[in-house]
């Protein structure tokens, strides 16, 4: 859990509190937290340890969902808005913590590839990622587009506009819904893919800005 600027989608440039949860089923190839697949026995540690790492590391801790927002308060971060990431998170109920963290004002947000099914309370933001034909061999669920605020697409080529475009239709997702196209790993032959389709379409560019300012 550490306290930073969210740098990609619609809520970017707004201070945040990010919840890094442990474990991921999907296998994403190019994937930028290949520490958080897998919680091994052997790298479980104390809550404590977990606050005080300064680098990427496969150690990981158990926590309620009231403990989380106890460190929360301990830590006395400012930034009220809370992203839940992972990993993907939603291999997990999130519910109890979308509502612990409500109860002391402040609003959630859930980063995940869509391949699980999203429990969360209503007012909390769902920012799906649609992770298509990865190694885990997960399927998107219709259900978690349908839920999505937003649905922010990872671009390398054409196949993956083309992707979206079966999952967009196929999940019947409401015209309200955001969507957003997000280039892989700052490559300039996907940014211009993008640009193009977003202006195209008018859909949003979501650039990761935080990996251009090189912060967390
Ligand atoms: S879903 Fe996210 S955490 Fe999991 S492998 Fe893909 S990019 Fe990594």
């Amino acid at each position: 859990m550490f306290e930073t600027i969210q740098g990609e989608g619609v809520f970017t440039g707004v201070p945040s509190v990010f919840v890094r949860l442990q474990e991921c089923p999907v296998g994403c190839a190019w994937c930028d937290t290949k520490q958080t697949w897998d919680a091994t026995p052997q790298d479980e540690t104390s809550f404590s340890e977990i606050m005080n790492k300064t680098q990427d590391s496969p150690t990981w801790c158990q926590s309620s969902a009231q403990g989380i927002v106890d460190e929360y308060r301990n830590q006395e971060y400012t930034a009220k808005h809370i992203v839940i990431t992972g990993g993907e998170p939603c291999i997990y109920d999130l519910a109890p913590l979308t509502e612990a963290f409500e109860a002391i004002g402040c609003q959630c947000q859930i980063e995940t590839s869509g391949t699980s099914e999203v429990r969360a309370t209503d007012n909390t933001w769902v920012t799906v990622s649609p992770k298509v034909a990865m190694k885990g061999k997960l399927p998107v669920l219709d259900s978690a587009l349908v839920r999505a605020n937003e649905i922010k697409h990872p671009v390398a080529t054409q196949k993956d506009i083309d992707q979206l475009d079966d999952l967009l239709e196929r999940a019947k997702v409401p015209e309200t819904t955001v969507v957003a196209l997000q280039p892989i790993s700052q490559k300039p032959r996907a940014t211009q893919l993008c640009i193009d389709v977003c202006v195209k379409r008018n859909w949003r560019l979501s650039i990761q800005t935080h990996k251009y300012l090189s912060i967390a």
